[in-house]
């Protein structure tokens, strides 16, 4: 999740603001707010009810924690037995699979297990300590991936027991990416679903690009902002979401699977991409990838448009993200353009 700060409010002049209309749901956890322009009100309550019902199905359906179908799958596939479940969620389970093998499975949603033994499965905070070493390096060592799973049919069979799987680092941007599509079949063309900061937009505010604000991750406000034209997304992944602090050393939510540890290099990752789903899995890869490796990683993903901030939060940015990103801080920070051929 994000803590990307939607600007339209700011950025609406008073002459503009009656043809966008904002609607919003608590969804997947998180304020989903829709935004669109130049529909008439009954289209936008309509359009946002079935965005909500759709959103909450999606996130029941997929909580890997509590009680839905992935849940269950979960239960079986733990024991090292075959789960059935839903079509829907086999495609979604094969898109993150694409992503998590293009990533050098940085982003993998197999590690439920490490996940949950940080603690970062429930919905209250940790309080830490870390885990036992030696309990990490044990779920480490089975270096479970997706690629442990066959889909057949309306199954998935896993190649040996132990796999949980936690689909939190994409789900959102699957379902974001979904409810793009329920918006244009219903003749809406102009609008952001903006979940918890982490958004994709279609079309435009009229004869002006949407634009969004990028949280500072160590401040309160922005450290950026950008336009987002027809068509893209916008997720960030930061160390400031989830996570506590023990003996001074902060403990975040998204870990290396290499490790088994929180990846220790990145503060924030932000991709602006197409599709939601992909900018979701790219943006937790890139966080564990961090500032060494991250050029690498993203080409491997075709990914164009990255912002980086690393733990001296110098900001890394591709030639295209640098073009796009306007700085909202004074001083600007320190920034290194990285080209990724
Ligand atoms: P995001 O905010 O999209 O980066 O997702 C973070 C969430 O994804 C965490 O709260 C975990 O549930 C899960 N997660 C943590 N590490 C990974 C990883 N390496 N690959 C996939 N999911 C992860
Ligand atoms: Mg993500």
């Amino acid at each position: 999740m994000a803590l990307l700060v939607c600007l339209f409010v700011a950025a609406c002049s008073k002459d503009e603001a009656p043809h966008v209309h904002q609607e919003r749901i608590v969804a997947f956890g998180t304020l989903v707010d829709v935004s669109i322009y130049g529909a008439d009100a009954d289209d936008v309550a309509t359009a946002t009810e079935k965005l909500h019902s759709e959103f909450n199905r999606r996130h029941t359906l997929w909580h890997a924690w509590k009680g839905g179908e992935l849940y269950q799958a979960n239960l079986l596939l733990r024991e090292g037995q075959p789960a059935k479940v839903s079509q829907e969620t086999i495609v979604m389970l094969q898109k993150a699979r694409a992503i998590s093998d293009r990533s050098g499975h940085l982003f993998n949603p197999a590690i439920g297990s490490l996940v949950a033994l940080w603690g970062y499965h429930a919905d209250e905070l940790p309080t830490g300590p870390p885990p036992p070493a030696a309990e990490i390096a044990k779920l480490v060592k089975k270096s479970f991936t997706l690629d442990d799973l066959t889909f057949s049919g309306n199954e998935i069979i896993p190649r040996r027991p132990g796999i949980t799987l936690d689909v939190g680092a994409f789900a959102k941007g699957y379902a974001v990416d979904h409810a793009i599509d329920l918006l244009r079949a219903m003749g809406i063309n102009n609008a952001i679903v903006n979940a918890g900061g982490d958004l994709r937009a279609i079309g435009s505010k009229g004869d002006k690009a949407w634009r969004v604000g990028i949280r500072h991750p160590r401040q309160t406000g922005l450290l950026a902002s950008l336009s987002v034209h027809d068509n893209e997304s916008v997720f960030t992944s930061g160390d400031y979401e989830r996570f506590y602090i023990h003996n001074g050393k902060r403990y975040h939510h998204i870990i290396d699977p290499r490790t088994g540890y929180p990846a220790p290099d990145s503060t924030s990752v932000t991709i602006l991409r197409a599709d939601a789903a992909t900018a979701d899995g790219s943006s937790t890869a890139l966080m564990i990838a961090g500032p060494k490796d991250w050029t690498r990683v993203a080409k491997a993903l075709g990914l164009e448009y990255v912002m980086l901030v690393d733990t001296e939060l110098n900001v890394h940015l591709t030639p295209a993200m640098a073009e796009r990103i306007k700085f909202e801080v004074d001083p600007k920070p320190v920034t290194v353009i990285e080209t990724l051929d």
